[in-house]
């Protein structure tokens, strides 16, 4: 035990051996300002951080933007917003996925405002409002085009027209979102947007928000008083066309955990999948699928083209199936002196980009960030 004790002491940056994982809060950061920058000054850059800030940690993310001066959040669930308050007293946080039914005094306790979708939604928190006695506050969601939640244009005119509807509530914000923005010339933006514009006559006193990340790159015209970046913040690429703009923000790195020799024309892990087509140097690296890296970015003799690593300044393929808790790389063509037990693998980082490894795991960036796992001995790199 002493022991131990004192080897951690000699060498506190090794973990117990999971994969590191970690956060960039400077690259965070600037990539808030980079937006924020771009919007300029007359419209609020939000910070999304649903699902534990993408996987990257809201609470840290939180805080790291707060001091950089975001002042608005949105969370997925009122459970997230409370945990968000706790770390945030003052910022303005909202619920997008509105009101939950029965729910309405968590959101009033931690001070959490809903983005109402419904007008039975409204209704309820109206309700509450009046119950109160106080002027509640709250966004509406309204539907532009997606038809997954928001009011329809319908009931904007309604309740522009009988505003008795909204009783209690303060309206501060006005929203929709868009379905295509990461593909420009998608004619649904444009649609989207002129929907956004009429309703929002309706409401002459509310922010009005209808941009995600990629949003934000289709133009001023969809940056209205707040746009609402998520994954761009996290360092995956709002304009899939283009370079990417945003810094990467979680880095992955494994450590070699074996080396060996493998013979021409012999088989490496599960299924006996991929089969040496030279004589090669294997290594054995500790994350696996339990780690979020999907069985997809492995390779077979069927499917060679998998994933990649980074080790010592060069690219190394996944050979292989990936197994839960390792997955196997081919550095036959790496230089000695970087292949050692121990020696450190990037998995995602710099080099190899999130988009990329969403791309062999055919998904999105989204996903990929979100299922990382718990395993991991997370850093936040201030
Ligand atoms: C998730 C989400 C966002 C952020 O989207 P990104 O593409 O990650 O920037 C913005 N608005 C709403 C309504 C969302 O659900």
């Amino acid at each position: 035990m002493t022991q131990f004790a004192a080897q951690t002491s000699k060498h506190p940056l090794l973990s117990g051996g999971a994969a590191r994982l970690t956060i960039d809060l400077t690259a965070l950061r600037s990539n808030w300002c980079y937006l924020n920058g771009k919007v300029g000054n007359d419209v609020a850059c939000a910070v999304v951080l649903k699902a534990n800030g993408y996987g990257t940690g809201a609470g840290e993310v939180g805080k790291a933007l707060y001091a950089a001066g975001a002042r608005v959040f949105f969370v997925a669930l009122p459970e997230e917003g409370i945990a968000l308050r706790k770390v945030l007293p003052h910022a303005e946080i909202f619920v997008l996925n509105g009101l939950f039914r029965e729910r309405e005094k968590l959101y009033y306790d931690f001070e959490l405002k809903p983005v109402l979708s419904s007008l039975e939604e409204i209704e309820e928190w109206s309700l509450f409002a009046q119950s109160l006695d106080e002027d509640l506050p709250a966004a509406l969601h309204f539907d532009t085009g997606m038809h997954r939640l928001g009011m329809a244009l319908n009931d904007a005119v309604e309740l522009g027209q009988s505003p008795h509807f909204l009783k209690g509530i303060r309206v501060e914000l006005v929203m929709s979102h868009l379905a295509c923005a990461d593909t420009p010339k998608h004619e649904l933006n444009q649609k989207q947007l002129n929907r956004f514009q009429r309703l929002c006559e309706l409401f002459p006193n509310a922010r009005r928000s209808l941009s995600n990340s990629a949003g934000i790159f289709l133009g001023s015209d969809y940056h209205f008083d707040l746009v609402r970046p998520g994954i761009a913040l996290y360092g995956g690429n709002p304009v899939p066309e283009q370079t990417n703009p945003m810094l990467p923000v979680a880095h992955v790195q494994a450590e070699i955990i074996s080396l060996r020799q493998v013979p021409h024309g012999a088989s490496v892990g599960y299924g006996a999948s991929r089969v040496t087509p030279r004589k090669s140097r294997i290594a054995t690296i500790n994350a696996g699928y339990a780690d979020g890296l999907h069985r997809l970015v492995g390779s077979s003799d069927d499917q060679p083209n998998g994933g990649r690593v980074y080790i010592g300044g060069h690219f190394a393929p996944i050979f292989g199936r990936v197994s839960m808790d390792m997955l196997a790389v081919d550095v036959t063509d790496i230089p000695e002196e970087h292949l050692s037990r121990g020696a450190p693998v990037e998995i995602m980082g710099a080099h190899v980009n999130v988009d990329e490894l969403a791309n062999f795991a055919q998904t999105i960036p989204y996903e990929l960030l979100c299922s990382l796992g718990a395993r991991y001995t997370r850093h936040y790199k201030r």
